[in-house]
């Protein structure tokens, strides 16, 4: 589980978290949705140490996110994340993409991940796919891969940002059936995501960002049914 305790985050004068306190739990799917620089991208960056907080706490586990050097290699496999921008490396076969991290990181003999990998690939539908590159690929494609490669580390939360966005429409699905799959599973995922039919139907919580701070949080059915306030219902006017 994740803890966050008035986390506060500036850029400059433009104070992008503002007292964020949460806790996301173990096994829980947590959907983040609100405009465009309300600070999601920034949370979920704050939680794998890509930006560091100003001030407040963030733990995992029960262990402080910050920058000894150990609990941040330690963290960083814990914690899973897929970008809107997939990020594979270009010049890498997928299953290389997927078996790297494994291999440099946790010193697993290149047999044992590769086999570990095509049992990810499979899961993800990639795995006739394992041996060419990422320039080969659909964008739906290349997305499954990353997901892959996040869960080649065996990350106890994974953390989607705007996995979706950057598709075309006919491929959303395809990615959104593989995040749908681990969530069954049991995954403890973060999504920010402007898919709404996916936070109606996989979201255990739905959390509205509205300037740096958390306006609001309840379960999909109530989120939905019932907007909390005309920001939301106007936020919801726009992404549905
Ligand atoms: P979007 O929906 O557009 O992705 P977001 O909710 O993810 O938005 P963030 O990316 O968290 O928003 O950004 C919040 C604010 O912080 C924005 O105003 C953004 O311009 C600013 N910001 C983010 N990263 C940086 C940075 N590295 N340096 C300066 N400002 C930044
Ligand atoms: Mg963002």
């Amino acid at each position: 589980y994740i803890v966050a305790e008035r986390v506060c985050k500036s850029f400059g004068a433009h104070q992008v978290l503002k007292d964020v306190s949460t806790v996301f739990h173990t096994g829980e799917v947590t959907v983040i949705i609100g405009a465009s620089g309300s600070g999601k991208s920034t949370l979920l960056r704050a939680i794998n140490r890509l930006e560091p907080h100003d001030s407040g706490r963030i733990t995992i586990d029960g262990v402080d996110v910050c920058d000894d050097l150990a609990t941040l290699q330690r963290q960083r496999c814990e914690v899973g994340m897929v970008f809107q921008q997939f990020n594979l490396f270009g010049h890498m076969s997928v299953l290389d993409n997927v078996t790297l991290a494994p291999r440099r990181i946790r010193r697993t003999p290149r047999t044992q991940a590769n086999d570990e990998a095509m049992q990810l690939l499979r899961r993800v539908g990639m795995q006739d796919h394992a041996h060419k590159y990422p320039w080969q690929l659909s964008g739906g494609q290349q997305q499954r891969v990353a997901i892959a490669r996040a869960l080649a580390m065996q990350p106890k939360v994974m953390l989607f940002d705007e996995p979706t966005s950057a598709l075309d429409p006919e491929m959303v699905k395809e990615v959104l059936d593989v995040m749908r799959g681990l969530a069954r599973g049991g995954m403890t995922m973060i999504v920010v995501t402007h898919e709404m039919g996916f936070a109606r139907e996989v979201a255990d919580r739905v959390m509205f960002f509205d300037q740096g701070r958390i306006a609001h949080d309840a379960p999909p059915q109530e989120f939905f049914s019932n907007p909390a306030n005309d920001r939301i219902r106007a936020f919801l006017g726009q992404v549905s």
